[in-house]
């Protein structure tokens, strides 16, 4: 898909409202805190606000942290609201600012948003991030290190620190030019990525100790309870990081995480290492989200969701037996 002229299309706007999906992630917070920067910058006249869920407290190293909004309080009207990282229905409260917004501009890079929910779209499925797609758009005139940072900590993490097959050639030059603005990029990768508290270690320890292999030790699951996360205090930001860890068990094929949300209720993560597409298996529950690494939630006990989702791994796997016989 085209990119479009991000600054023709906002520059009649009073206010802009940027927000992402619910449970923000990494890539989400930084392309909205990039995005509000860089408007800011680029349009001083312009009112522009940022709403998201409350991110995980280590995203308080990107600039604009502290003005993210999270009561969805949208003032007056909004001439352009841009959603990033996501379709519509993972906006979640921005939903209705989204439906009675002026303009909509939509980047997002997950293959389950089809070509985009805006007036206005950039989304390219396989991009290894809506960071990248974000900066893309950007005039090189109004960047700087703060801005860098921000888009930078957005495509490492989506990549896993450029390893997984979403990285590109690209998305390595893209990070070259971004660390030439010298912020401490070892330092914050640290900081956002790799660094964990200690409850965090205890809970992804008792997810490993507790995961079960199975389909001949091509697929493992695990899970964490509601008490577990009530005992350490925790909550779903603590459990970032834990489905990568299966994966990358020796022979596992795909890996299955879940966390309780309610009663009979599981958040689902998925991720898969060569051939299952995982985002197919998300949809049938109705997720969505990347080939590679895909998400949803499904009602029941631990065992009717694991079942459910074996399931439509095992399709998949079984048709990738046949056509490799
Ligand atoms: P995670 O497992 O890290 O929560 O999510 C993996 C990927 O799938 C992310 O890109 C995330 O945005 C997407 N994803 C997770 N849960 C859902 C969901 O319920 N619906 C959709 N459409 N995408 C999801
Ligand atoms: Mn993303």
């Amino acid at each position: 898909m085209e990119k479009f002229d991000l600054i023709e299309e906002c520059k009649d706007a009073k206010t802009i409202f940027i927000s992402g999906h619910v449970r923000p992630d990494a890539d989400c917070v930084s392309s909205c805190l990039a995005m509000y920067m860089y408007l800011k910058k680029a349009l001083p006249e312009t009112k522009v606000k940022v709403s998201l869920e409350e991110p995980a407290e280590v995203f308080r190293c990107i600039k604009g942290f502290d003005e993210i909004d999270s009561t969805y309080a949208a003032d007056n009207e909004v001439d352009v609201f841009i959603a990033l990282d996501c379709e519509k229905s993972r906006l979640g409260e921005a939903g209705e600012i989204f439906a009675n917004a002026k303009k909509r501009i939509n980047v997002d890079h997950h293959v389950s948003n089809g070509r985009g929910c805006g007036d206005v779209n950039y989304v390219v499925p396989g991009y290894s991030s809506t960071a990248e797609l974000v900066y893309d758009l950007f005039d090189r005139q109004y960047m700087d290190m703060e801005i860098a940072k921000a888009v930078y900590i957005g495509i490492a993490h989506d990549t896993g620190i450029f390893k997984y097959s979403n990285t590109s050639p690209k998305t390595l030059r893209t990070a070259a030019e971004l660390i030439e603005y010298g912020f401490d990029f070892p330092g914050i990768i640290d900081e956002t990525f790799y660094e964990k508290t200690y409850a965090q270690n205890q809970l992804l320890g008792r997810a490993l100790l507790e995961s079960i292999v199975f389909m001949d030790g091509k697929c493992i699951v695990s899970a964490i309870d509601k008490k577990t996360l009530d005992f350490y205090n925790a909550t779903s930001k603590d459990l970032e990081g834990i489905v990568n860890q299966l994966r990358v068990t020796k022979g596992v094929e795909c890996a299955i995480f879940m966390y309780e949300t309610g009663s009979l209720e599981y958040k689902v993560s998925l991720r898969s290492c060569k051939y299952v597409d995982v985002s197919k298996v998300a949809a049938f529950f109705g997720g969505g989200g990347h080939v590679r690494a895909a998400g949803c939630t499904i009602n029941g006990t631990f065992y009717d969701v694991a079942n459910n989702i074996s399931k439509q791994i095992e399709l998949q796997m079984k048709a990738h037996e046949e056509e490799n016989k």
